[in-house]
């Protein structure tokens, strides 16, 4: 077990573009926020002036121009922290604000998905510590949502039940997989999961979206993920890498009764602090393998104090 060193120690870095009062590349700067601070992103992937242009070569080459929003959500000003050492209203704060980012953006007639996720770590590519995530909003639904959108759809046609509310019960009810929950939702290690520690939170109601989450829901939802990213930190007594993101029904104006709103927490270490997993050889040929199995990483997690 290697330590790696502390993350952030100080609570303003004056170098950091996401910290308020500093200047951002470009030359915009940040104000002086005192709680959750949202801007487009300086460097944004996708632009919302794309034209509309589409082609194709035969039909094997086919190619479509993606409009789009990028945004950055800075969480706290607070350098230094992270949702695992923010306190729960503070989260609470940052969960209303990406409801209200996923209304706005959402509405706008060429956008069709709002994709909310965060990188945390170097290990993952996250440039800053400061805490922060990103939003991608585009005029499609990107392929891994639709793919989750055709097997709830098809569930839901077949079976007249929502597959994750009828996951989330068998889940509940065996109690091997799950990690922690509160009265709204549930933490645990998926029975498909691909990395060691992946990790979903699903809500026990059941919400298409984010934006269907009452009151009490959302405070649920700061704590559950504050306790998840606590227990993460805990693991290797480590800063604990991860890519986590929500999915849930898309904005393209139809109705999506089979959609249930979830995270899906995905961390690359597998042994330690700077052990991670790779996904190469047989798992880039073939299909991924696990190097444990989901009920012993959900022990492990359930096992860490909070
Ligand atoms: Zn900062
Ligand atoms: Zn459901
Ligand atoms: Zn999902």
């Amino acid at each position: 077990m290697e330590k790696t060193p502390p993350a952030a120690a100080v609570e303003y870095d004056p170098k950091c573009y996401l910290c308020p009062g500093n200047e951002r590349a470009g030359g915009a700067r940040n104000p002086h926020y005192e709680s959750t601070f949202v801007f487009t992103n300086d460097y944004s992937a996708l632009l919302p002036q794309t034209p509309q242009a589409r082609g194709s070569e035969g039909d094997l080459l086919v190619w479509e121009n993606e409009p789009g929003i990028c945004k950055v959500v800075c969480f706290s000003p607070r350098h230094d922290l992270t949702i695992a050492r923010m306190d729960v209203p503070a989260i609470r704060k940052v969960v209303d604000v990406w409801v209200e980012q996923y209304v706005e953006i959402g509405a706008l007639p060429f956008i069709d998905h709002v994709q909310i996720f965060e990188n945390r770590g170097e290990m993952m590519g996250a440039s800053n510590p400061h805490p922060h995530c990103q939003i991608w909003a585009t005029g499609h639904v990107p392929d891994l949502v639709a793919k989750e959108q055709n097997s709830q759809r098809e569930w839901l046609h077949e079976r007249g039940t929502c597959l994750l509310c009828g996951y989330l019960a068998l889940e509940r009810s065996r109690g091997e997989r799950i990690i922690c929950e509160n009265d709204h939702f549930t933490a645990l290690v998926p029975y498909w999961a691909v990395w060691p520690f992946e990790a979903m939170i699903i809500g026990r109601r059941h919400s298409p979206g984010i934006d269907a989450l009452e009151s009490a829901e959302r405070d649920a939802l700061a704590q559950v993920m504050k306790r998840l990213t606590s227990r993460y930190n805990k693991l290797f007594d480590a800063p604990f890498p991860y890519t986590m993101g929500f999915h849930q029904q898309p904005t393209d104006g139809q109705d999506h009764p089979e959609w249930h709103l979830h995270a899906h927490y995905l961390p690359p270490l597998l042994r330690s602090a700077t052990v991670r997993k790779f996904m190469v050889g047989f798992e880039m040929l073939c299909m991924p393998q696990r190097d444990i199995t989901p009920e012993g990483a959900a022990e492990r997690l359930r096992s860490l104090p909070e």
